[in-house]
C-alpha cells in the first residue's frame, strides 16, 4: 500500500521527542564528530566579523608565532600537527589574546577549529604561579567535556604547570577542598555547585568563561538556566566566550544575553549542491524488487564505496544482512550503537575496510565521507507526516562547493507514494531525476 504509514516500520514508535531527547540527539551528533573528525573543514568562505568597537583595528595572522604565544604553547601547538591557524583561527585568536580581553561570540560547523582555539585562549590566560581555577568551560554532557579536556591535555603537554579538573556529577570531592587547578571544564549543573553551594571554585577570581557547543547547551532549560547564573557570578572584566556550531534565533538570543559586549565571528558553512550529481531513479514494488535492482547496479558497475540509507532500523539491519549473503562487505550503523560504536564503525568504512555502509538517517546525519562515490536512498527521505525532507535529500547526496568530486545518487521507488515523494524532490530542486532500466544499466557509466 502507500501512504506514510507504509512508510514508518513499527520499530520506530511515533512518540513525540522531548526536550531532553533533542538534547540528547544534538549532543551525541557532536560527539560523533568529533570522534571521527581528524583534520580540519575545509572551507572556502571568509569569515564575517562584526567588531562591537568597528574603530578599533582588526588583527588577522597568517601563522602561530604572530601571536607571540608562550614558547611551551607554540611547541604543543606545533605537536598537534598545526601549521598554520584555521579560518576562524585566523581571526578569532588575535581577538581573544588582545589585551584587554575582548568577548567573542563565534559560530562555525563543527571541524573548523573552535576548540583549538579557545583551548589555546585559555591556556594562554592562565598564570601557571596561581593554584586556583582561573577558567571556566562549560560543555553540555560529560563525554563533550571529557573530548575538549583532551585537546586541553594535548596542547598544554609541554606546559605541565597547568593543571585541569573536571567538573561532572561523578566527581565527588571532599567538602572542604579548594582546587588547585587553573582550569575547571564540566557540565552546567557541577560547575554551579562547585562555584555556588560547595565553593570549591571562587567565581571572582576566574579570568575566562567558556561556553561551548552553545547550540546544544540551550536545548535544555535547566543549562540555560545553570549557565546563566554562573556567568552572574563572575567578575566585570571576566573574559566570556561562547561557540556554536549553528546559529537558530534561540541561539543566538541565549549567546547576546549571556556575553555582553560581545564581538561576533562567523563562517559560513560550505553550501551543498547537486550540481556535480548524476541522479537517477529506479521503479520496484517491494523491498525485495529494490534489493534485486541494487544487486544489478552492483553487477553492472564498478562501486568503490557508496552509502546506503533506509527509513528504518529494521529495513537497514534486513538489508545489511542480505548484501552480507551476496558477498558485500558490509557495515551497518544502527541507532541503538554507542556512539562510540558507530564512531568506530565510520573509522572502518573511510579506511576502506568495508565497501559499503547501510544506514539509517539517524546516525549518518553529519557524516562525510569523501571518497564516497554512490549514494543509494534505498527508501526516500521523508519527515514524520510523509512529506519530502529535501534537506535530508541535499545533505545525503549534495556535495560541497568547489571540491566536489562528481558523484552518483540512485533512488530507489516502490509505491505510488515514494514516487509522490520523488517527483516533489526533483522539483523543489529543479534538477531532474533520470529513470534508469536495471536490466540495461550501460548508461551510468
Ligand atoms: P571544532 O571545535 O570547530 O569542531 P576543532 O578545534 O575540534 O574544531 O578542530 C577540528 C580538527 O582540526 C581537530 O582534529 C583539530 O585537531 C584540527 N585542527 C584544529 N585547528 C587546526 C589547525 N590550525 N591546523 C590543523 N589542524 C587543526
Amino acid at each position: 500500500g502507500s501512504g506514510a504509514a507504509a512508510q514508518t516500520e513499527p520499530d520506530v514508535p511515533p512518540t513525540a521527542k522531548t526536550e531532553e531527547d533533542d538534547k540528547d540527539d544534538k549532543a551525541a551528533q557532536s560527539l560523533l564528530n568529533k570522534l571521527i573528525r581528524s583534520n580540519l573543514v575545509n572551507t572556502t568562505n571568509q569569515v564575517e566579523v562584526l567588531q562591537r568597537d568597528p574603530n578599533s583595528p582588526l588583527y588577522s595572522v597568517k601563522s602561530f608565532e604572530e601571536l607571540r604565544l608562550k614558547p611551551q604553547l607554540l611547541q604543543g601547538v606545533y605537536a598537534m600537527g598545526f601549521n598554520r591557524p584555521s579560518k576562524i583561527q585566523e581571526t578569532a585568536l588575535p581577538m581573544m589574546l588582545a589585551e584587554p580581553p575582548q568577548n567573542l561570540i563565534a559560530q562555525s560547523q563543527s571541524g573548523t577549529g573552535k576548540t583549538a582555539a579557545f583551548v589555546l585562549a585559555m591556556l594562554s590566560h592562565v598564570d601557571p604561579n596561581n593554584k586556583f581555577p582561573q577558567c571556566l568551560c562549560v560543555s553540555p554532557t560529560y563525554e563533550l567535556a571529557l573530548q575538549t579536556g583532551k585537546v586541553i591535555e594535548q596542547m598544554g603537554k609541554h606546559y605541565p604547570e597547568v593543571q585541569l579538573v573536571y567538573a561532572i556529577r561523578g566527581n565527588k570531592l571532599q567538602r572542604s577542598v579548594k582546587l588547585q587547578e587553573q582550569i575547571v571544564i564540566g557540565t552546567p549543573g557541577t560547575m554551579l555547585d562547585w562555584c555556588l553551594k560547595f565553593k570549591f571554585i571562587d567565581p571572582k577570581k576566574i579570568k575566562v568563561f567558556v561556553l561551548d557547543e552553545a547550540d546544544v547547551m540551550i536545548a535544555t532549560q535547566g543549562h540555560q538556566d545553570q549557565s546563566i547564573r554562573i556567568q552572574r557570578m563572575l567578575p566585570k572584566n571576566c573574559q566570556m566566550l561562547l561557540f556554536s556550531a549553528t546559529f537558530e534565533e534561540s541561539v543566538w538570543r541565549f549567546a547576546e544575553r549571556i556575553v555582553p559586549d560581545h564581538n561576533i565571528i562567523k563562517l559560513k558553512r560550505e553550501e551543498e549542491t547537486l550540481d556535480t550529481i548524476k541522479q537517477y531513479y529506479v521503479q520496484c514494488t517491494s523491498k525485495e524488487e529494490k534489493f534485486q535492482a541494487l544487486c544489478n547496479i552492483y553487477g553492472a558497475i564498478t562501486i568503490a564505496q557508496a552509502m546506503i540509507f533506509c527509513h528504518t532500523r529494521k529495513t537497514a539491519g534486513w538489508l545489511a544482512g542480505e548484501l552480507s549473503r551476496e558477498g558485500h562487505q558490509v557495515a551497518l550503523l544502527s541507532g541503538e550503537m554507542q556512539v562510540e560504536q558507530r564512531a568506530a564503525v565510520i573509522d572502518r568504512f573511510r579506511d576502506g575496510k568495508e565497501k559499503v555502509l547501510v544506514t539509517t538517517n539517524v546516525c549518518a546525519r553529519g557524516i562525510d565521507v569523501e571518497q564516497v562515490s554512490v549514494v543509494i536512498n534505498f527508501d526516500l527521505p521523508v519527515d514524520k507526516d510523509g512529506n519530502p525532507d529535501n534537506e535530508t535529500y541535499l545533505h545525503r547526496i549534495g556535495r560541497t562547493g568547489r571540491f566536489g568530486k562528481r558523484g552518483l545518487a540512485i533512488n530507489m521507488v516502490d509505491s505510488k507514494f515514494s514516487m509522490n515523494v520523488l517527483n516533489r524532490i526533483q522539483e523543489h530542486f529543479n534538477k531532474k531525476i533520470e529513470k534508469l532500466d536495471t536490466d540495461d544499466l550501460d548508461e551510468i557509466e
